[in-house]
């Protein structure tokens, strides 16, 4: 091969070559014992794991298999025993627990399989909450919380209390609370496990269409393979490790199987 011919080789495999997002989430040799009196439980044995800005990660595993220690972790509501943890470039592994709010507010989004939802409290309340602990000013947060609703399909529902909202209504309350921050990263825990079939494919379309569109990080735990084909890449946990990482060659898309599965009529008006 000539000169030029190879020069030429390289230049189409730098092409094709995926450039690196940056790294949002790091974890390098974590583990994490919990001390219960005199039981030390090892739920994590030295997890490394790099999830890139504009991933959409799905984590599964059984049951005890470490799961939600490790999102625990990832949402700084816990620290590690050991190994390092770097959050959007920042090392966290030590912080203190203020520091881990602090970050926690501005840099995670949380959506739950229960949804948490203040239930006195209008959506459009809900959605302010995490603004009201940032500070932001009234106006300020009354407009991001509109955009956010609109972003979840839920304009026009603003004023509804969570039980006047069905359960996939209420589940898009409980997202576009986890966006208004511009958070870095989106876990969620479940977040289909409360929902019938359609509704999670439904929820499971609004995750999809944030990473596609706005490259929002998701990372999501899900005991259902049928889920975890919506997103890109798939963890498996087992005994606290690491058992498989994988990328999903052939992705569902959400919003294609909405289009053919049938609406169910109830007195939903949107
Ligand atoms: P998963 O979410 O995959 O079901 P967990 O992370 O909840 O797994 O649990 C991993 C292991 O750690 C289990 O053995 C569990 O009993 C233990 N564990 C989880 N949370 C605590 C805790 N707060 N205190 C003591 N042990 C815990
Ligand atoms: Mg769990």
């Amino acid at each position: 091969m000539g000169n030029a011919a190879l020069l030429a080789t390289e230049a189409e495999h730098k092409q094709i070559e995926p450039v690196s997002e940056p790294a949002v989430i790091r974890l390098d040799h974590v583990h994490k014992v919990y001390h219960m009196g005199d039981v030390d439980v090892h739920a994590l044995r030295g997890i490394s794991l790099t999830v890139r800005k504009g991933e959409f990660i799905a984590i599964m595993g059984a049951s005890g298999s470490g799961k939600s220690t490790m999102m625990n972790l990832i949402g700084c509501l816990d620290r590690p025993t050991r190994g390092t943890y770097i959050l959007d470039g920042q090392d966290v592994s030590g912080l203190s627990k203020d520091d881990r709010a602090d970050i926690r507010n501005r840099k995670i989004g949380f959506v739950f399989q229960g949804f948490n939802l203040l239930s006195r409290t209008s959506a459009m309340e809900n959605v302010e909450l995490p603004m009201l602990y940032a500070g932001l000013t009234a106006t300020e947060r009354h407009k991001r919380s509109t955009e956010a609703l609109t972003r979840v399909g839920l304009a026009g529902r603003e004023s509804s209390h969570p039980n006047q909202l069905s359960g996939g209504q209420q589940q898009r309350v409980a997202i576009a609370r986890a966006l208004v921050n511009q958070p870095a990263i989106i876990l969620a825990d479940e977040p289909t496990g409360n929902l019938d079939s359609r509704t999670a494919v439904e929820v499971m379309e609004i995750f999809q269409r944030l990473n596609r569109e706005q490259g929002i990080t998701l990372v999501l735990v899900t005991h259902e393979h049928d889920i975890a084909e919506y997103a890109k890449r798939v963890v498996v946990f087992k005994d606290g490790k690491i058992n498989q990482d994988y990328p999903i060659t052939e992705q569902r898309d959400a919003a294609e199987e909405l289009k053919l599965l049938p609406e169910i009529t109830d007195d939903d008006d949107d």
